[in-house]
């Protein structure tokens, strides 16, 4: 650690740079940090992510807000570093992909140059993506995968790889102290009501009874988890001694078809939304389920919400938000594992 952490008591107050942290999972996690008593510095340009994340934490000291682009060099004093900053949404992805291969590189590039200087250790938020449309199944962290290079998913998948990339060169060629995450599929509250991802749409599609739209047939396969299950591995991954890199699959094996989720969405909404079947976006991966045997053999984590309690939390959340109400800030789930 170095001297900007202070302690106060038997407690280490470190002072923590999140990047994309006003987004879906960096709220969640500047959150847990700031009530583990560390000062946190949440950086953002605010293009997938708002201020309506964070804006519980605005009042506690310890919490400073930063406009700021990852893609340009920051000079600030930080004892960890967790990189999120990306959109991860196809759609927003998609919708400037120069600019995501950029956020994904050029923001690895300007964080690791930051946890040079100041010897900070380093989180990159990786992706399932790395895997592509992957033909090992479950996907396990020594399969190199099977990527479309010039595909529209490739900026993300790409710049992911990358990323990746980099973080070992650095690790390699300067000896830092580097931590790779690959997520596989997360949902939960505070995601966008119109972020594209196939949670938020089936759930806003069933509250507000407009038709559910799967693409393709629906029997493609995703594995969900639960944001603050992976919340949680973020954190042990970073408690791990400096001996462990990564890359280390975080989410949950607990795989279904698209058509379930739809099912499953409808039925726990009491939805009367019909299902419509659009077509498949290209390179849309065919199944996905992550082999999490390193993470629990490494960091002593798996999951405890299963899908329907975690669908519970997040079908509340959507409706109160779409109610005009304003939704917990609790997302904790009461009688997980
Ligand atoms: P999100 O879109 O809600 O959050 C991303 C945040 O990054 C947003 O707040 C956005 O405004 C910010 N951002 C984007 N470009 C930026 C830039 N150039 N400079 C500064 N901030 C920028 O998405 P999320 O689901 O919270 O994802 C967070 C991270 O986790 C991303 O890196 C994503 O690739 C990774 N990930 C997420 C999932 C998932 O299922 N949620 C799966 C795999 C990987
Ligand atoms: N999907 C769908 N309907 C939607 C949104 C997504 O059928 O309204 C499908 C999408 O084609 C993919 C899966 O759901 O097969 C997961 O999509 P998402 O965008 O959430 O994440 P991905 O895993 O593709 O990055």
């Amino acid at each position: 650690m170095n001297d900007v952490a202070s302690t106060l008591g038997n407690i280490v107050r470190k002072r923590i740079l999140v990047t994309g942290g006003a987004g879906f999972l960096g709220s969640h996690l500047c959150e847990r940090l700031l009530s583990e008593g560390n000062d946190v510095i949440c950086m953002d340009n605010y293009f997938t992510g708002n201020k309506q994340n964070i804006a519980h934490l605005m009042d506690n000291p310890a919490f400073e807000l930063m406009r700021h682009d990852v893609t340009f060099p920051i000079y600030l004093e930080v004892d960890e570093i967790y990189n999120l900053a990306c959109p991860a949404s196809p759609i927003h992805y998609q919708h400037d992909p120069v600019q995501t291969t950029k956020t994904s590189v050029h923001g690895a590039i300007n964080m690791l140059g930051l946890a040079k200087r100041t010897g900070a250790k380093i989180f990159q938020a990786s992706t399932s993506e790395v895997y592509g449309d992957p033909k090992v199944h479950p996907q396990t962290e020594d399969y190199w995968g099977h990527v479309n290079p010039i595909g529209f998913r490739s900026c993300y998948d790409e710049g992911k790889r990358c990323a990746e990339t980099l973080f070992f060169d650095y690790r390699r060629q300067h000896n830092l102290r580097i931590k790779v995450g690959r997520i596989f599929n997360t949902y939960g509250p505070r995601m966008h009501p119109n972020d594209g991802r196939v949670v938020s749409n089936f759930i806003v599609q069933a509250l507000t009874g407009e038709d559910i739209t799967i693409y393709g047939e629906g029997d493609q396969t995703r594995s969900f988890c639960y944001a603050l299950d992976l919340i949680e591995a973020f954190h042990r991954i970073m408690a791990t001694d400096d001996s462990f890199t990564g890359p280390v699959n975080i989410g949950n094996p607990d795989e279904f078809t698209i058509r379930q989720l739809a099912e499953k969405v409808l039925q726990m909404t009491n939805s009367k939304s019909k299902l419509v079947f659009k077509d498949l976006p290209s390179d849309d991966p065919t199944q996905r389920r992550p082999d999490i045997s390193l993470a629990k053999k490494e960091l002593d984590w798996e999951p405890q919400v299963k899908l329907e309690q975690g669908l519970e939390k997040t079908i509340e959340y959507f409706d109160t938000l779409l109610k005009g109400g304003k939704p917990s800030t609790e997302a904790r789930v009461i009688g997980a594992a």
